[in-house]
């Protein structure tokens, strides 16, 4: 069997699979098995952020695998000690304590179950459009209904409010609302920004009304936006906060982020992982987080992501299949009139790879190494694409 028929044959069938194979990458390029080389603006859905490969992250690995690699949180361990310490002054000023986990959704069940702790309270308001992962209690708060319905009974008591509405959000919280879980900006979904004043008000509401304001940034994190944390655009801070993806360079982590005295109302066994702060993931996140600040690549994914934003807003204009361009930073959709499936399979065969969110919404979320040129060469190709959607499609050309 080849590579992708033993894939098919023996992986559960969980997976929209895109007919590619990818065996080595480096800083924002991958290359398949035949030493195709691809732009990649998938990230690994947002997990690349320091690129693949990162000198420093693999430096961190081999150092770290030589001297321990697991080592239990009930025991002390020093790789652990020094990047709790960086985690924290990287952190939101007010969110001084992180539990240690192994994934997104591992760190938003850790929100649930703190913010319950905390407030003694039960209803958690979630967002309309939002994702929070798959497991049981971060699917309770994950809108899709497509991801939901088989799987019910979910967790109870978890209830939706349209992104931005503020007036529907204060008529949900009740005297049994625990926490307000959001995403600063809303990705699987889309890319949707929150409208001015949205979590502003938000963090008024759940201050006045002694409920947990729980951002999850685990794909708006780590410099992904242009600021390290996507809060910081509208300064707010979250009482938890739930951050994963790139946090360890590709090496799986994720962590629940609270003020002190939220995450004091965890007693000791209320809740663990066996994985959660393992050395080798703590090494890696540890040269992550020291690779971004050295490289300043808040600013890079400010500036670069601006240029490349306006690329893509020039497509816009030249391209009347183009309905919206939007995003922060390296955190970009490009919305069509359209499904999108054909510029992602183009875009393959181009030598870029893309992600989709929803079914017409192209959304990028490249490495913030990734170089101009690669940036520029990105935005030609999509031009391209779009050009040859909208001759098949018969679009009326804008030129
Ligand atoms: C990816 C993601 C998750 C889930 O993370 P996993 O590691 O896949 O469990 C949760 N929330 C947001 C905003 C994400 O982007």
């Amino acid at each position: 069997m080849n590579i992708r028929e033993k894939e098919d044959t023996y992986l559960a069938n969980v997976f929209q699979k895109m007919p590619v194979t990818i065996v080595r990458g480096k800083g924002a390029t991958l290359w398949d098995e035949d030493g195709k080389e691809y732009i990649d603006c998938m990230g690994g859905y947002g997990v690349a952020i320091v690129g693949h490969c990162n000198e420093k992250v693999v430096e961190a690995i081999k150092k770290q695998s030589e001297k321990i690699i697991t080592c239990h949180g009930s025991v002390y361990n020093d790789a652990r000690a020094e990047f709790l310490e960086k985690l924290a002054n990287a952190a939101p000023r007010s969110l001084d304590k992180a539990f240690l986990a192994n994934s997104g959704a591992e760190a938003v069940e850790c929100a649930i179950k703190l913010t319950r702790k905390h407030t003694g309270k039960k209803k958690i308001i979630a967002m309309i459009g939002s994702f929070h992962g798959k497991t049981l209690g971060a699917l309770s708060a994950t809108w899709g209904q497509k991801y939901r319905e088989p799987f019910e009974p979910l967790v109870p008591r978890v209830e939706f409010c349209p992104f931005g509405n503020l007036e529907k959000a204060s008529e949900l919280i009740g005297t049994d609302t625990a926490g307000v879980l959001v995403e600063p900006i809303q990705g699987e979904s889309g890319v949707h920004l929150p409208p001015e004043g949205f979590l502003e008000g938000l963090r008024e509401l759940c201050s006045s009304r002694n409920v947990d304001l729980i951002f999850d940034e685990i794909q708006t994190g780590f410099a992904r936006t242009g600021r390290m944390w996507a809060c910081e655009h509208w300064k707010v801070e979250p009482d938890i906060m739930c951050i994963a993806k790139g946090m360890a360079g590709g090496v799986p982590m994720g962590a629940t982020l609270a003020r002190s005295d939220v995450m004091a109302s965890f007693k000791t066994g209320d809740h663990s992982s066996t994985f959660g702060g393992n050395p080798l993931a703590c090494a890696a996140a540890s040269a992550t987080i020291d690779y971004i600040v050295q490289e300043r690549l808040v600013e890079r994914a400010a500036t670069f992501g601006a240029a490349f934003k306006a690329d893509l807003e020039g497509l816009k204009e030249e391209h009347p299949l183009v309905r919206d361009v939007r995003g922060l930073g390296m955190m970009l959709g490009v919305e069509l009139r359209f499904e999108v499936k054909d510029i992602i399979l183009g875009g393959l065969a181009k030598g870029i790879l893309l992600l989709y969110s929803g079914r017409n919404i192209v959304r990028l979320l490249p490495p913030l190494v990734i170089q101009e040129s690669q940036l520029q060469r990105v935005a030609s190709v999509l031009g391209d694409l779009f050009s040859d959607e909208e001759s098949k499609r018969m679009f009326p050309s804008a030129k």
